[in-house]
Formats: C-alpha cells, structure tokens, sequence
C-alpha cells in the first residue's frame, strides 16, 4: 500500500491580511509550511509528499521543502486557480502507484502526524477517512439577510478539516466528474459524495485549526510557543531606614547617610520581584523560602537569592512576559539610578531590559515612607507557562 500526501501551498494571504501567501507567514520564526511538512515527514504512513505551489514561489518553497526532507522526495505540483484546481494539479503530480492519496490543507499547520495516520487508517480500513469534529453549536440555516429559517440539527452536523483521504481512483474520479460537471466544491469529500459515496469522519481532537483570520496568527504563534497559560504575580515590600546600613536597590548601592535594616542586605526591590515571580507561579512566598530566623540568610545578598527562585521557576517552565516595579522612597531621588536597576534586574532574570520598568515615587511627606523612616517596593510580573519537553 503507498500512500501519497498531497500538501496544498498555493493560497494567497487575503483574508488573513497578510501581504503574502499565508504559508510563508513568521509564527515565531516557523512558516506554516515548515509546520505542515514536518508533520507530513513524522506521519509514519506518507511514503511520498507533492508540494502544490504557485510558480513565483517554487524556488523558495523547495527550498524549504528540501530543509525537512534532505533526501529531495518532496514532488513540486504547480497550483491552480482556486483549491480544486490545485488539488487536482496535486493528484496528477503523485506518483501512479499510489494507492491511496490524502490531500492536506497547507494553512491546517498544527494537523498532527498521529491525524494522519488515523485518517489514512480509515482509508484502508473503510475506504475513506476526513478529518473534523462534530458540530457544539447551534447552526442555523438563514437567508441572505441574515434572518433565521430553520435550525439545523447539530448531533448530526459536522466541521470539516483536512486531511481528507481517499483511494487514489476514487479521488482522481470525482475530481474528473466534478470538472465536467462544471462543480465547484470547497472541500474533497463534497467532490466524493456526488459519487454517491458517504466518506467517513475521523474526529481531529479540536487543535486542528486553519489559518484564515489575522487572529489565527496570534494564536499559530502561541502554539509555536508551545504557551500554555499566563501568569500574573504581584509582590510588595518595606524596610526601616537606618543609619550604617547598605542601601541597594536590585544590588545597585544608592548613595545615602541611610541604608535599610534587615536580616539578610534588605534589598526591598528584589523582595518584592521575588514575592511577585512566586506569587505568579503559585508558589509560597519569599518568607518561607528564606526565613528571616535562619542564620544562612543574615546579610544575603538578595540578588543571589532573586537568580536561586528565577532559576526554580524556569526549570519549571515559566518565562517572563514583562516586570513592572515602583519603589517608594522620600530621598535621594532615584532618577540617576533606574537605568543600572533595570540592568541589574535583566541580567538576573536573564529578560531584556525593555520588558523591565522601574519607576520611582515619593511619599508627600506622609507616613513612614513620606517621613524618611523607610523604603518601599511593590512589583508586578507576567509570566507564560511553557509546555514541558
Ligand atoms: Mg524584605
């Protein structure tokens, strides 16, 4: 039994509003079509894979083509005008011994390997196999105002996806019916059906969306990114001013008669970054990973114990979106040191300094802070939570 995927590439970027084919579009440095074809290369069934493409963009698409498939066995087909035509042109192009041929939308780039195996499973076993899910919603049939004329019943209703796979006589059959029956379909099994065949679901899993509008872009992003969830952390601090103490803020030493009192070296700001990474993480606070009644931590250096809990959360998976920080203090004015504070913390979470705000404010003269008897520091992080390899 061969088998042959047939990838359609040959689309433009129009709904998508993209200024070129959506298939070549950046999601996080991988084209859709690089997507598309690794997965066509893990799914252990495919023994040949045609390419359908628009002439202007042969060159570079073998040149992707060949980058996943070394050995060259990627057949170039050049596409059509609309996608019938191209899957046709793509029919045409596999090699005549394939028995079983399944055609893939290039723009369906997270379509697993494991999908097409069970779609080309379902071939052999039943003689077809398309990929889609049943219908959630409610469909309604309308006219062309939009005013409702009848609810469809959606238990029998179902969204069609792609791969669609078929024996290869039956495919080339309905495409060649449909063209002289002058049909045109949106899909491969509407061709199949007027036939007078019934070609079967494959349930897709939900995740086997088609890239069409600019939102899809955003989210191809974040599945490139493997990004699971987001995290939001605030954290909050304040320590005495005091005469013969250090005064460091994310470790830059403030000049200052007074410095802040502490068990470890009282670094308020990176307390409260600290207390807002593990906030966002779920995790306990700062005052239980380093309790201020352990010996170990008397004079810390604090922006060591920051790297320790960033270097924690990382193996766990997090990294940092953005860190927004205001530190409360009477005087000195902070303004000649927020460029080395925001340094000083990119280079400890390992962020770039853009993603770091640091921000500085007085207290009018009230309270503690507003007296000149502390220092504040208040922090808020988002984080993404990265898939686990
Ligand atoms: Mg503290």
């Amino acid at each position: 039994m061969k088998v042959a995927g047939i990838v359609l590439a040959a689309g433009r970027g129009t709904r998508i509003g993209a200024d070129k084919n959506k298939m070549l579009l950046n999601l996080a440095n991988k084209t859709p079509l690089e997507l598309t074809l690794q997965s066509c290369r893990e799914a252990t069934c495919l023994d040949e894979v045609v390419l359908v493409c628009k002439d202007s963009e042969r060159e570079q698409m073998r040149e992707i083509a060949d980058a996943i498939f070394p050995e060259g066995e990627v057949i170039l087909a050049s596409g059509g005008a609309t996608r019938q035509d191209s899957a046709y042109s793509g029919i045409l192009a596999a090699s005549p011994d394939c028995d079983i041929l399944a055609v893939l939308d290039g723009a369906r780039c997270f379509t697993t390997p494991e999908l097409i195996e069970n779609c080309v499973r379902s071939c052999i076993e039943h003689g077809s196999g398309v990929a889609g899910c049943w219908c959630t919603d409610t469909v309604k049939l309308a006219d062309a105002e939009g005013c409702f004329l009848r609810t469809l019943d959606r238990n029998r209703l179902v969204l069609v996806e792609t791969p669609q796979v078929f024996p290869r006589e039956i495919l080339k059959l309905a495409y060649e019916k449909a063209r002289e029956d002058g049909f045109l379909g949106t899909d491969d099994s509407s061709l199949v059906e007027r036939l007078g065949l019934h070609p079967r679901l494959v349930v897709s899993g939900g995740n086997n969306f088609k890239l069409t509008h600019p939102k899809d872009i955003v989210r191809g992003t974040q599945e490139v990114l493997g990004v699971r969830d987001l995290r939001i952390g605030q954290g909050y601090d304040i320590h005495a001013l005091k005469e013969g103490r250090p005064f460091l803020l994310a470790g830059v030493r403030i000049e200052s008669s007074l410095g802040l009192d502490g068990h470890s070296d009282a670094d308020v700001l990176a307390h409260a970054v600290i207390d807002a990474l593990l906030g966002a993480a779920g995790q306990r606070d700062i005052g239980e990973f380093f309790p201020d009644t352990d010996p170990a931590y008397r004079g810390a250096d604090s922006m060591k114990l920051l790297e320790q809990v960033w270097a924690m959360l990382q193996a766990e998976g997090y990294a940092l979106v953005n860190l927004d920080t205001t530190i409360f203090l009477e005087k000195p004015k902070l303004s000649p040191y927020k460029r080395k504070i925001i340094h000083s913390l990119a280079k400890a979470l390992g962020a770039e300094q853009r993603s770091i705000s640091v921000k500085a404010k007085t207290a009018e003269q009230f309270d503690a802070v507003g007296e000149g008897l502390a220092c504040a520091a208040s922090a808020t992080c988002l984080m993404t939570k990265q898939k686990q390899s």
